[in-house]
């Protein structure tokens, strides 16, 4: 009902102002997202966000200031934030107090008392207190802030990062950070990019950490925990850092020891590391998930107890990440396999490094039989048990705003990538990748412009391969490959 409200609002206002054009005009309530319309927000464009947040814990509430620096795109009288919940105790625009706003669920609109002009540089600032959203329950990735008793795991994807922080909450609209936060000592707060000072005062320790290449707001990290700097394990490369739970430690390190010939070796596949840093937080919590927060790869204690050749795929999933999906970062999250079907095929090819080059085909074979349904028949399972098992691999292009992270994005998303492979050759394949890296780095890609980046590479028309392959409801042959689906006809 609320949002209904708010539908009234833009109906309403949107034609009365929008023709008196030129003048200004009001910034959409939504970046134009097809499966989260409210996310993210249109009119502006963020270029960086400074927030500076404390939180004693113990009440579970945050006292915060954030400014943001955007340009508006368009004349605006109002425009929308994402952000939830919190008193906020100050709001200016430009140093003026707007004519007003108005709270309705995640949005923040804002009615400006002097218009912004097109390209308009400004500036916003606003001061908020109290309890974040989503600080009770199980931990999930799309919370946002977490609180436990005595620690904070944030966790934002697709939308969770205006639980904690006025924002423009989509890929589309990157920017680069600055966080200053301050929480009891000896507590650690591990935020994104370099950590570039901290300073202790009255039992209380700040932090202030920058990430200096454009960022998409789910990726931010801010979790606050009893943890300890690591970078043993990875002194070939000076850019990796970890934080560890305190007394995992030396186990920690153990497990991470391989990030460094990790990052090298899909510097050579993929090109550049594309940020200043890159490491791993393990929070002291049981996560059901990991999440490749930008620089800093968020888990869960539960990553050093899982067996070593899952561990070491999980690690290497996350860090491909870095290239693709924060990196290059998908357009609408409906194309969330350019993500995840990447960062999965990305840790097949480390497996196959582990296994010495030959580790490839046997993942590929064994993911295809067993999303396939090869492996069920074989087993001697029931076609009727098999095929709702195979179903519930969706394509990669097809699943559900409310499924976004599916298997099928994943398993067959990567499995995508190999057939691509043996229909266009090494060759092509890996200029594709690294071509598809670099043309979109630091900004955002759709799958039409990672098939025409293949196509140019190969000289061939891919419509009908990529076609079959993220939306079929049957999983296609790989080419050159003794393996197809047994329910094709
Ligand atoms: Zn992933």
């Amino acid at each position: 009902m609320r949002q209904i409200r708010w539908i009234l609002w833009v109906f309403i206002l949107a034609p009365v102002i929008g023709w008196a054009a030129p003048g200004p005009t009001v910034g959409t309530n939504g970046i134009g997202d097809e499966f989260f319309p409210l996310f993210g927000n249109g009119g502006y464009d963020v270029q960086h966000y400074d927030i500076t947040l404390s939180t004693t814990l113990e009440s579970s509430e945050i006292n915060a200031v954030v400014q943001i620096d955007a340009i508006a795109l368009q004349p605006l009288s109002q425009f929308n934030l994402d952000f939830r919940e919190f008193a906020i105790t100050s709001l200016t625009v430009n140093g003026e107090q707007p004519e007003m706003f108005i709270r309705n669920d995640r949005e923040l609109t804002i009615i400006l008392a002097s218009p912004l002009e097109e390209g308009e540089a400004f500036t916003i600032n606003i001061a908020y207190a109290g309890r974040p959203h989503g600080t009770s329950g199980s931990v999930q990735w799309s919370n946002g802030w977490n609180y436990r008793r005595d620690r904070v795991i944030v966790a934002s994807e697709p939308g969770g990062s205006s639980s904690w922080y006025p924002v423009n909450d989509h890929p589309l609209d990157k920017a680069t950070y600055d966080f200053t936060v301050t929480v009891p000592a000896p507590l650690i707060a591990v935020a994104n990019g370099e950590l570039v000072s901290t300073s202790e005062h009255d039992g209380m320790i700040t932090y202030e950490w920058a990430m200096r290449q454009p960022m998409a707001s789910y990726l931010t990290s801010m979790q606050i925990d009893a943890l300890v700097l690591s970078t043993e394990g990875s002194e070939n490369d000076p850019r990796i850092r970890n934080y560890f739970p305190v007394d995992r430690a030396d186990e920690a390190a153990d497990v991470f020891q391989y990030q460094d010939e990790m990052l090298a070796y899909f510097e050579t596949v993929f090109g550049d590391y594309p940020f200043d840093y890159y490491g791993s937080v393990i929070v002291n919590a049981a996560l059901g998930f990991a999440l490749e927060n930008q620089t800093m790869t968020l888990y869960g204690v539960s990553i050093l107890n899982s067996p070593d050749n899952n561990t070491q795929v999980t690690i290497a999933h996350e860090l491909a990440h870095q290239w693709f999906g924060n990196s290059v970062s998908l357009s609408q999250w409906r194309e969330i396999w350019l993500n995840e079907g990447f960062a999965t095929y990305a840790s097949w090819l480390w497996y196959d490094q582990m296994e010495g080059g030959r580790g490839i085909d046997y993942v590929v074979e064994a993911t295809y039989n067993w999303i396939s349904g090869r492996e069920g028949i074989e087993q001697g399972y029931p076609e009727r048990t098999i095929r709702d098992f195979t179903e519930s691999f969706v394509p990669p292009l097809e699943a559900p705003a409310n499924d976004l992270f599916n298997g099928g994005v994943y398993e067959r998303g990567g499995l995508t990538l190999h057939a691509l492979r043996r229909e266009i050759g090494d060759g092509a394949f890996f200029e594709t990748l690294l071509d598809y890296a670099s043309q979109f780095r630091y900004g955002n890609a759709t799958t039409e412009d990672f098939i025409a980046v293949a196509e140019e590479n190969s000289g061939q028309e891919l419509d009908a391969f990529f076609e079959a392959w993220l939306r079929d409801p049957i999983i296609p042959p790989i080419p050159q490959m003794d393996l197809s689906s047994p329910f094709s006809e």
